[in-house]
């Protein structure tokens, strides 16, 4: 876990990506047959089989996370922010965040909060209404012109939270998609003799519409797409039991549709088989909204058979995300199994 555990804790919002590039590529630096950066800043690490007419499989785990750019630096040094990704403003109170400011390089802590009275002199009215994401602004504790000498418009901000493993699970921020890229990894490493050529593509800018993907779908050719993503585990108090989606350490997820693919029906046939033969825990996955890598992948140039394998995680999107190390270990056998096997040959 502490390959997760850096992962988690390294930062790269959407188009800030490098940190966790350069990461990963360390880790990969001479273990795979090629390794390239593309000119949206997609990690290509490919590993050949050696079979001529192979099956090219790209497999996709996204490298950014949901994060903020400075807005706006106001006269008193208080930054206002531009969000990336989905954030619910109710977990953002009372933060603390990274700034990376790029004029003097350094890192600078601050404290995220919305604007506003505090709970002691504020009405119950007041108290009661959840503020506009706009609201918040981070808090450096230097005036402005200290501020303004290191700080740019655009430089990124990252919540701050260490990692911790809780036994059973691990949490922390950026799980999402940190899990899908520890997956990858570990099936890189643990990866022999596979059936096909692995492409596996570290993308960037997911979570503002699945923008690396898309390119480097189109670069890659792959005749099968697969998306490694955490998905909701909503298996938490007062929830029906209906709207879970999927169960935390229950398994591995096998995506069957979210907003952005229907998974190609085959693909899910076929995972659902390998997982049974393979006595591997698994969930199959109906997620009503949000998306992943597979639905650039699936609508890349003439349409590529794609499907998602999730990683159920709780609290998706706050920096408590959870995630179960079996449903890890479950995740990479599986998509382990997959490359190995190959693509069954009836379809
Ligand atoms: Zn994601």
């Amino acid at each position: 876990m502490r390959l997760l555990q850096r992962l988690s804790e390294v930062d790269g919002v959407p188009g800030h990506e490098d940190r966790v590039r350069a990461l990963i590529a360390s880790e990969l630096e001479g273990r795979v047959d090629d390794l390239e950066t593309d000119a949206m800043g997609n990690l290509h690490a490919t590993v050949r089989c050696g079979r001529p007419g192979a099956p090219q499989v790209m497999v996709a785990a996204h490298m950014d996370e949901i994060g903020f750019l400075v807005r706006h630096i106001d006269d008193r040094g208080f930054l206002r922010l531009q969000r990336l990704g989905g954030f619910d403003p109710r977990t953002l109170f009372a933060r603390q965040v990274t700034v990376y400011a790029s004029l003097d390089g350094s890192e600078r802590i601050g404290v995220m909060n919305p604007a506003g009275k505090p709970i002691h002199i504020s009405t119950a009215e007041e108290r009661a209404k959840v503020p506009e994401l706009d609201t918040f602004y981070v808090d450096l504790g230097l005036d402005a012109e200290r501020v303004r000498a290191g700080v740019r418009i655009g430089d990124m901000v990252c919540l701050r939270q260490p990692f911790a493993d809780l036994g059973e699970v691990v949490t922390g921020k950026a799980l999402d998609d940190r899990a899908g890229c520890w997956i990858l990894l570990r099936t890189l490493g643990a990866l022999e003799d596979p059936a096909v050529d692995l492409h596996a593509v570290f993308t960037v800018q997911e979570e503002v519409g699945l923008r690396g993907a898309q390119t480097g779908a189109h670069h890659v050719r792959p005749d099968i797409g697969i998306a490694l993503d955490t998905t909701l585990a909503v298996d938490t108090p007062e929830i029906r039991e209906d709207l879970r989606v999927t169960r935390l350490g229950g398994g591995t997820a096998i995506k069957v549709m979210d907003s952005s693919t229907i998974s190609t029906r085959w693909l899910v046939d076929a995972l659902v088989a390998l997982a049974e033969r393979r006595e591997l825990p698994y969930q199959l996955e109906v997620l009503p909204l949000g998306g992943t890598d597979a639905g650039a992948m699936q609508r890349s140039r003439d349409g590529v058979p794609s499907i998602t394998i999730s990683t159920p995680s709780r609290y998706v999107h706050t920096v408590t995300e959870m995630v179960s190390k079996r449903d890890l270990e479950a995740g990479a056998a599986l998509l382990t199994a997959f490359l190995q096997e190959g693509p069954p040959a009836e379809r």
